[in-house]
Protein backbone atom coordinates (compact mmCIF):
# COMPACT_ATOMS: atom_id res chain seq x y z
CA UNK A 1 0.00 0.00 0.00
CA UNK A 2 2.83 2.34 0.80
CA UNK A 3 4.59 2.06 -3.02
CA UNK A 4 1.18 2.65 -4.25
CA UNK A 5 1.46 6.27 -2.13
CA UNK A 6 -1.15 7.95 -0.35
CA UNK A 7 -4.34 6.85 0.43
CA UNK A 8 -4.17 3.33 -0.23
CA UNK A 9 -5.20 0.10 1.41
CA UNK A 10 -4.07 -3.45 0.53
CA UNK A 11 -6.04 -6.47 1.77
CA UNK A 12 -3.93 -9.23 4.02
CA UNK A 13 -4.05 -12.64 3.12
CA UNK A 14 -2.48 -15.55 4.27
CA UNK A 15 -0.35 -16.26 1.42
CA UNK A 16 1.79 -13.07 2.01
CA UNK A 17 3.58 -14.91 5.44
CA UNK A 18 4.58 -17.65 3.42
CA UNK A 19 5.94 -15.59 0.16
CA UNK A 20 7.42 -13.21 2.59
CA UNK A 21 9.00 -15.97 4.69
CA UNK A 22 10.34 -17.70 1.43
CA UNK A 23 11.91 -14.37 0.00
CA UNK A 24 13.86 -14.22 3.71
CA UNK A 25 14.80 -17.73 3.74
CA UNK A 26 15.98 -16.82 0.18
CA UNK A 27 17.87 -13.70 1.67
CA UNK A 28 19.14 -15.76 4.19
CA UNK A 29 21.24 -18.74 2.29
CA UNK A 30 21.89 -15.84 -1.41
CA UNK A 31 24.42 -14.13 1.61
CA UNK A 32 26.10 -17.94 1.22
CA UNK A 33 25.23 -18.78 -2.57
CA UNK A 34 29.20 -17.47 -3.56
CA UNK A 35 31.25 -18.88 -1.27
CA UNK A 36 29.03 -22.34 -1.77
CA UNK A 37 29.57 -22.26 -5.58
CA UNK A 38 26.04 -22.58 -5.54
CA UNK A 39 25.69 -20.16 -8.99
CA UNK A 40 25.86 -20.94 -12.61
CA UNK A 41 26.15 -19.02 -15.69
CA UNK A 42 24.37 -20.35 -18.45
CA UNK A 43 24.53 -19.09 -22.14
CA UNK A 44 21.50 -17.97 -24.49
CA UNK A 45 22.90 -17.73 -28.51
CA UNK A 46 22.29 -14.19 -30.58
CA UNK A 47 22.54 -15.89 -34.09
CA UNK A 48 22.75 -14.67 -37.72
CA UNK A 49 19.13 -14.33 -38.51
CA UNK A 50 20.23 -16.02 -41.38
CA UNK A 51 22.71 -18.14 -41.45
CA UNK A 52 22.39 -19.24 -38.08
CA UNK A 53 25.92 -18.30 -37.28
CA UNK A 54 26.22 -18.10 -33.28
CA UNK A 55 28.03 -14.34 -32.95
CA UNK A 56 27.66 -13.63 -29.16
CA UNK A 57 26.49 -15.49 -26.40
CA UNK A 58 24.47 -13.14 -23.49
CA UNK A 59 25.47 -14.70 -20.01
CA UNK A 60 22.40 -15.54 -17.80
CA UNK A 61 22.52 -16.15 -14.06
CA UNK A 62 21.12 -19.42 -12.18
CA UNK A 63 20.78 -20.60 -8.82
CA UNK A 64 20.89 -23.84 -8.17
CA UNK A 65 19.77 -23.79 -4.44
CA UNK A 66 20.39 -27.18 -2.50
CA UNK A 67 16.84 -27.07 -1.42
CA UNK A 68 14.19 -25.31 -4.08
CA UNK A 69 16.62 -26.02 -6.71
CA UNK A 70 17.41 -24.01 -9.84
CA UNK A 71 16.11 -20.57 -9.30
CA UNK A 72 15.38 -18.30 -11.93
CA UNK A 73 17.64 -14.40 -11.64
CA UNK A 74 13.70 -12.86 -11.63
CA UNK A 75 13.78 -14.28 -8.46
CA UNK A 76 16.99 -13.59 -6.64
CA UNK A 77 18.68 -10.45 -8.49
CA UNK A 78 15.80 -7.76 -6.75
CA UNK A 79 16.93 -9.30 -3.30
CA UNK A 80 20.40 -9.43 -4.15
CA UNK A 81 20.21 -5.51 -5.45
CA UNK A 82 18.74 -4.23 -1.98
CA UNK A 83 21.04 -6.27 -0.14
CA UNK A 84 24.11 -5.29 -1.60
CA UNK A 85 24.82 -8.88 -2.86
CA UNK A 86 24.52 -7.83 -6.11
CA UNK A 87 28.11 -6.37 -6.75
CA UNK A 88 30.12 -9.13 -5.30
CA UNK A 89 27.74 -11.37 -7.55
CA UNK A 90 28.27 -9.11 -10.46
CA UNK A 91 31.57 -9.34 -10.20
CA UNK A 92 31.75 -13.17 -10.53
CA UNK A 93 29.24 -13.10 -13.29
CA UNK A 94 31.28 -10.57 -15.11
CA UNK A 95 34.79 -12.36 -14.33
CA UNK A 96 33.20 -15.74 -15.19
CA UNK A 97 32.00 -14.60 -18.55
CA UNK A 98 34.91 -13.46 -19.67
CA UNK A 99 37.30 -15.71 -18.66
CA UNK A 100 35.03 -18.71 -20.40
CA UNK A 101 34.74 -16.13 -23.64
CA UNK A 102 38.30 -16.51 -23.61
CA UNK A 103 38.06 -20.19 -23.36
CA UNK A 104 36.38 -21.33 -26.33
CA UNK A 105 38.17 -18.15 -28.26
CA UNK A 106 41.54 -19.98 -27.68
CA UNK A 107 40.30 -23.24 -27.60
CA UNK A 108 37.78 -23.51 -30.13
CA UNK A 109 39.41 -20.90 -32.49
CA UNK A 110 36.24 -18.61 -32.19
CA UNK A 111 38.38 -15.40 -32.69
CA UNK A 112 35.70 -12.71 -32.71
CA UNK A 113 32.96 -14.56 -30.73
CA UNK A 114 30.98 -11.99 -27.96
CA UNK A 115 30.07 -12.17 -24.77
CA UNK A 116 27.10 -10.23 -23.05
CA UNK A 117 26.48 -9.33 -19.50
CA UNK A 118 23.30 -7.57 -17.82
CA UNK A 119 24.03 -5.28 -15.37
CA UNK A 120 21.87 -4.69 -13.00
CA UNK A 121 20.35 -1.00 -12.34
CA UNK A 122 21.91 -1.16 -8.91
CA UNK A 123 25.16 -2.07 -10.61
CA UNK A 124 25.19 0.62 -13.13
CA UNK A 125 25.14 3.25 -10.06
CA UNK A 126 28.68 2.25 -8.72
CA UNK A 127 30.97 4.85 -9.29
CA UNK A 128 34.11 2.17 -9.77
CA UNK A 129 32.21 -0.27 -12.30
CA UNK A 130 34.75 1.19 -15.00
CA UNK A 131 37.37 0.44 -13.15
CA UNK A 132 35.98 -3.23 -12.41
CA UNK A 133 35.37 -3.65 -16.46
CA UNK A 134 39.12 -2.75 -16.74
CA UNK A 135 40.22 -4.82 -14.41
CA UNK A 136 38.34 -7.94 -15.08
CA UNK A 137 39.36 -7.62 -18.83
CA UNK A 138 42.97 -7.37 -17.98
CA UNK A 139 42.86 -10.15 -15.16
CA UNK A 140 40.94 -12.90 -17.83
CA UNK A 141 43.28 -10.97 -20.76
CA UNK A 142 39.83 -10.71 -23.23
CA UNK A 143 39.78 -8.23 -25.64
CA UNK A 144 37.46 -4.99 -24.92
CA UNK A 145 35.63 -6.02 -28.05
CA UNK A 146 34.38 -9.20 -27.25
CA UNK A 147 32.43 -7.87 -24.48
CA UNK A 148 29.67 -6.19 -24.45
CA UNK A 149 27.35 -4.86 -21.38
CA UNK A 150 23.73 -4.67 -21.08
CA UNK A 151 21.67 -2.01 -19.28
CA UNK A 152 17.91 -1.87 -19.92
CA UNK A 153 16.44 1.10 -21.08
CA UNK A 154 14.96 2.00 -17.53
CA UNK A 155 18.43 2.10 -15.74
CA UNK A 156 19.85 4.27 -18.53
CA UNK A 157 17.11 6.54 -17.82
CA UNK A 158 18.06 6.71 -13.95
CA UNK A 159 20.18 9.39 -14.00
CA UNK A 160 20.96 10.58 -18.02
CA UNK A 161 23.89 12.78 -17.07
CA UNK A 162 25.81 9.93 -15.39
CA UNK A 163 24.46 7.32 -17.57
CA UNK A 164 25.93 9.23 -20.77
CA UNK A 165 29.31 9.73 -18.39
CA UNK A 166 29.62 5.50 -18.03
CA UNK A 167 28.56 4.71 -21.05
CA UNK A 168 30.97 7.20 -23.07
CA UNK A 169 34.04 5.59 -20.88
CA UNK A 170 32.83 2.10 -21.55
CA UNK A 171 32.98 3.64 -25.27
CA UNK A 172 36.54 4.67 -25.23
CA UNK A 173 37.57 1.58 -23.82
CA UNK A 174 36.13 -0.19 -26.36
CA UNK A 175 33.28 -2.22 -24.63
CA UNK A 176 30.11 -2.21 -26.24
CA UNK A 177 26.70 -1.50 -24.87
CA UNK A 178 23.11 -2.81 -25.55
CA UNK A 179 20.33 -1.57 -24.49
CA UNK A 180 17.96 -4.37 -23.24
CA UNK A 181 14.13 -4.63 -23.46
CA UNK A 182 13.88 -1.85 -26.10
CA UNK A 183 10.98 -0.56 -26.23
CA UNK A 184 9.59 -1.12 -22.80
CA UNK A 185 10.84 1.71 -20.55
CA UNK A 186 11.41 5.60 -21.89
CA UNK A 187 14.27 6.25 -23.50
CA UNK A 188 14.13 9.13 -25.79
CA UNK A 189 15.26 9.07 -29.27
CA UNK A 190 17.32 12.54 -28.07
CA UNK A 191 19.28 10.51 -25.82
CA UNK A 192 19.12 7.51 -27.83
CA UNK A 193 21.29 9.49 -30.22
CA UNK A 194 23.34 10.91 -27.12
CA UNK A 195 24.63 7.60 -25.61
CA UNK A 196 27.51 5.82 -27.44
CA UNK A 197 25.15 2.29 -27.90
CA UNK A 198 26.14 -0.52 -30.11
CA UNK A 199 22.99 -2.45 -29.91
CA UNK A 200 19.29 -2.35 -29.55
CA UNK A 201 17.62 -5.49 -27.98
CA UNK A 202 13.93 -5.62 -29.13
CA UNK A 203 11.76 -6.93 -25.87
CA UNK A 204 10.27 -10.45 -26.30
CA UNK A 205 6.78 -8.31 -25.34
CA UNK A 206 6.66 -6.85 -29.05
CA UNK A 207 8.02 -10.25 -30.65
CA UNK A 208 5.44 -12.89 -28.72
CA UNK A 209 2.76 -11.72 -31.17
CA UNK A 210 4.26 -10.42 -34.03
CA UNK A 211 2.89 -12.80 -36.14
CA UNK A 212 -0.58 -11.82 -35.23
CA UNK A 213 -0.43 -8.40 -34.30
CA UNK A 214 0.10 -5.75 -37.29
CA UNK A 215 0.85 -3.44 -34.04
CA UNK A 216 3.78 -5.71 -32.77
CA UNK A 217 4.97 -6.09 -36.40
CA UNK A 218 4.51 -1.92 -37.27
CA UNK A 219 6.39 -1.48 -34.00
CA UNK A 220 9.43 -3.57 -34.94
CA UNK A 221 9.55 -2.52 -38.20
CA UNK A 222 9.96 1.00 -37.04
CA UNK A 223 12.65 -0.10 -34.29
CA UNK A 224 14.75 -1.87 -37.21
CA UNK A 225 14.33 1.38 -39.50
CA UNK A 226 15.67 4.03 -36.32
CA UNK A 227 18.54 1.06 -35.36
CA UNK A 228 19.51 1.46 -38.88
CA UNK A 229 19.58 5.43 -39.05
CA UNK A 230 21.37 5.23 -36.13
CA UNK A 231 23.99 2.94 -37.43
CA UNK A 232 23.26 -0.24 -34.56
CA UNK A 233 22.81 -3.54 -34.66
CA UNK A 234 19.41 -5.07 -33.60
CA UNK A 235 18.69 -8.29 -31.85
CA UNK A 236 15.36 -9.69 -31.61
CA UNK A 237 14.55 -11.66 -28.06
CA UNK A 238 12.58 -14.03 -27.53
CA UNK A 239 11.81 -15.86 -31.21
CA UNK A 240 10.43 -19.07 -30.62
CA UNK A 241 8.67 -19.97 -34.17
CA UNK A 242 9.88 -20.03 -37.50
CA UNK A 243 6.95 -17.40 -38.81
CA UNK A 244 8.09 -14.89 -35.95
CA UNK A 245 11.70 -15.39 -37.37
CA UNK A 246 10.43 -15.55 -41.00
CA UNK A 247 9.11 -12.19 -40.56
CA UNK A 248 11.72 -10.28 -38.64
CA UNK A 249 14.08 -11.52 -41.55
CA UNK A 250 11.90 -9.81 -43.56
CA UNK A 251 11.75 -7.09 -41.64
CA UNK A 252 15.56 -6.93 -41.77
CA UNK A 253 16.44 -7.47 -38.20
CA UNK A 254 20.28 -8.98 -38.00
CA UNK A 255 20.21 -11.08 -35.06
CA UNK A 256 17.79 -12.90 -33.28
CA UNK A 257 18.11 -14.75 -29.56
CA UNK A 258 15.37 -16.93 -27.94
CA UNK A 259 13.98 -20.90 -27.64
CA UNK A 260 14.05 -21.77 -31.59
CA UNK A 261 17.36 -21.76 -31.85
CA UNK A 262 18.45 -22.51 -28.07
CA UNK A 263 17.18 -21.39 -24.63
CA UNK A 264 19.84 -20.82 -22.34
CA UNK A 265 22.09 -23.46 -21.53
CA UNK A 266 24.77 -24.70 -19.36
CA UNK A 267 28.86 -24.03 -20.51
CA UNK A 268 29.02 -28.09 -21.86
CA UNK A 269 26.00 -27.55 -24.00
CA UNK A 270 27.09 -23.82 -24.95
CA UNK A 271 30.35 -25.32 -25.91
CA UNK A 272 28.59 -27.97 -28.16
CA UNK A 273 26.41 -25.40 -30.12
CA UNK A 274 30.05 -23.55 -30.81
CA UNK A 275 31.88 -26.55 -32.38
CA UNK A 276 28.69 -27.76 -34.11
CA UNK A 277 28.32 -24.23 -35.81
CA UNK A 278 32.58 -24.35 -36.08
CA UNK A 279 31.88 -27.46 -38.13
CA UNK A 280 28.84 -26.43 -39.98
CA UNK A 281 27.25 -29.01 -38.75
CA UNK A 282 24.33 -27.39 -37.26
CA UNK A 283 20.34 -27.77 -37.68
CA UNK A 284 20.06 -25.69 -40.32
CA UNK A 285 16.39 -27.18 -41.17
CA UNK A 286 14.95 -24.64 -38.22
CA UNK A 287 16.67 -21.63 -39.85
CA UNK A 288 15.19 -22.83 -43.32
CA UNK A 289 12.74 -20.19 -44.94
P1 LIG B 1 17.11 -10.43 -20.11
O1 LIG B 1 18.50 -9.91 -20.02
O2 LIG B 1 16.15 -9.68 -20.97
O3 LIG B 1 17.29 -11.93 -20.60
C1 LIG B 1 16.41 -12.59 -21.47
C2 LIG B 1 15.49 -13.52 -20.71
O4 LIG B 1 14.55 -14.06 -21.64
C3 LIG B 1 16.22 -14.72 -20.10
O5 LIG B 1 15.51 -15.07 -18.93
C4 LIG B 1 16.02 -15.80 -21.17
O6 LIG B 1 16.14 -17.10 -20.66
C5 LIG B 1 14.61 -15.48 -21.60
N1 LIG B 1 14.35 -15.97 -22.96
C6 LIG B 1 15.22 -16.00 -24.00
N2 LIG B 1 14.64 -16.51 -25.09
C7 LIG B 1 13.37 -16.82 -24.74
C8 LIG B 1 12.26 -17.38 -25.48
O7 LIG B 1 12.33 -17.69 -26.66
N3 LIG B 1 11.09 -17.53 -24.78
C9 LIG B 1 10.98 -17.18 -23.48
N4 LIG B 1 9.79 -17.37 -22.88
N5 LIG B 1 12.00 -16.66 -22.77
C10 LIG B 1 13.18 -16.47 -23.40
P2 LIG B 1 16.29 -15.31 -17.57
O8 LIG B 1 17.55 -16.07 -17.84
O9 LIG B 1 15.30 -15.88 -16.61
O10 LIG B 1 16.70 -13.85 -17.12
C11 LIG B 1 15.73 -12.92 -16.74
C12 LIG B 1 16.36 -11.57 -16.49
O11 LIG B 1 17.23 -11.63 -15.34
C13 LIG B 1 17.27 -11.10 -17.62
O12 LIG B 1 16.49 -10.56 -18.65
C14 LIG B 1 18.15 -10.10 -16.90
O13 LIG B 1 17.48 -8.86 -16.80
C15 LIG B 1 18.27 -10.68 -15.52
N6 LIG B 1 19.58 -11.35 -15.42
C16 LIG B 1 19.96 -12.57 -15.85
N7 LIG B 1 21.25 -12.81 -15.56
C17 LIG B 1 21.72 -11.69 -14.94
C18 LIG B 1 23.00 -11.30 -14.41
O14 LIG B 1 23.98 -12.00 -14.48
N8 LIG B 1 23.07 -10.05 -13.85
C19 LIG B 1 22.00 -9.20 -13.80
N9 LIG B 1 22.17 -8.02 -13.25
N10 LIG B 1 20.80 -9.54 -14.29
C20 LIG B 1 20.65 -10.76 -14.86
MG1 LIG C 1 19.84 -9.18 -21.19
MG1 LIG D 1 15.83 -8.53 -22.43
Amino acid sequence: AKLQGRNHYQIYNSTINSEASELLSLENSLHYALERDELRLYYQPQVDITTGEICKFEALLRWEHPQYGLISPSKFIPIAEETGLILPISEWVLRTACTQNKIWQNILGHSSLRVAVNLSPRQFQQPNLVDTVQRILTETQLSPKHLELEITESAAMQNVDFTKEILTELYKMKVSISIDDFGTGYCSFNYLKQFPIRCLKIDRSFVRDLTSDTNDAAIIRAMIYLARGLNLSVVAEGVETQEQRNLLRILECELMQGNLFSPAVCTQEATELLLKSKSRLIDTSILAA
